[in-house]
């Protein structure tokens, strides 16, 4: 029985998910995880408070997912707080897999979903300086309401929340809930609510999630790429390490990019690994709560501001 939740925020995300994984729930689990996480309005890549578009608008991504057969989708939702929840309603009552947009958050109306305002002042204080300042996020002066590690809060606008569970009964479930790039293009949409990007689980297999530069993961299929060399007889460490490589193999990286892969195999083995350091995962099993630096980093050395780092 193990839930595994990305950066350490989690820690208080998997608190909240705990109850269900004891009475054999991981799906309500991994919503509950997400639910906590989109109503902190601190966590500043999440639901409420997260950052918005460039137009100054919130609009939320998030997946779940039991198995290839038993998953779904929203994203740019704007008008209600749980992506993961509305994801939840398209898995289990329609037979689709992903709604985008309006037509989303008209499905969630229908779903009897409250509407929420989604942009919290701290984040449109946050849109109103980048606005006139522009360019580069200032982690010192944004950061201030956080209180993480200092290596970790210099990511601390790629906090989606990638939820991964094992529960009492062996169930595996997983889901993701984000923000998405902060002052993104609108409509852009990143690998969080995708199926095989930003989430996969193969029941007989394992699980995996992702966070970071969303075209960095969806690029190479980030999740499915974890799972698929899991099924192919790798260890859970191998195939994060392999994902992080490829993501460092096949673009060209700049200062801001990060890529973290979290795999949860079917036994309740964890492995993670990162682009660049200042990563945790939030562990929480019958050990206690913890967070967790990462197993591999790719790129040890933190890039400079010029872009140029060790390798
Ligand atoms: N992966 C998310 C996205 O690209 C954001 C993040 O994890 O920072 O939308």
């Amino acid at each position: 029985m193990r839930i595994v939740s990305t950066w350490s925020f989690g820690l208080a995300a998997n608190e909240a998910a705990w109850p269900h994984l004891v009475a054999g729930k991981a799906l309500d689990a991994v919503e509950a995880a997400c639910i906590y996480a989109e109503m902190a309005p601190d966590i500043d890549s999440v639901g409420f408070g997260g950052l918005p578009d460039s137009s100054g608008r919130v609009s939320l991504d998030g997946c779940v997912m039991l198995s290839p057969s038993c998953c779904g989708g929203v994203a740019g939702v704007r008008t209600h707080l749980h992506p993961v929840s509305v994801a939840r309603r398209v898995m289990e009552r329609t037979p689709h897999l992903l709604l985008v947009g309006q037509d989303a958050d008209d499905f969630a109306d229908r779903e009897g979903f409250a509407r929420a305002e989604l942009l919290a002042p701290g984040a449109r204080e946050a849109f109103e300086r980048w606005r006139v300042e522009g360019g580069v996020i200032d982690q010192s002066r944004d950061g201030a309401s956080r209180s993480l590690p200092a290596d970790e809060a210099r990511w601390r606008h790629h906090d989606t929340i990638g939820c991964l569970a094992l529960d009492a009964r062996g169930t595996l479930a997983g889901a993701c809930s984000t923000s998405g790039t902060p002052y993104k293009i609108p409509g852009r949409v990143g690998d969080s609510p995708i199926i095989g990007q930003g989430l996969y689980v193969e029941p007989a297999v394992g699980a995996a999630t992702a966070t970071g530069t969303g075209e960095l993961i969806a690029g190479i299929c980030g999740a499915f790429l974890v799972v698929e060399s899991m099924r192919r007889g790798a260890t859970p460490l191998e195939a994060v390490r392999d994902a992080v490589l490829r993501v460092a193999a096949s673009y060209r990286l700049e200062p801001q990019h990060q890529a973290v892969f979290l795999a949860l195999s079917k036994d309740g083995t964890f492995a993670h690994a990162a682009l660049r350091p200042g990563y945790r995962t939030s562990v929480m099993d019958l050990a206690g709560p913890r967070a967790v630096e990462a197993d591999f980093i790719a790129l040890p050395e933190a890039p400079t501001e010029s872009g140029a780092h060790a390798r």
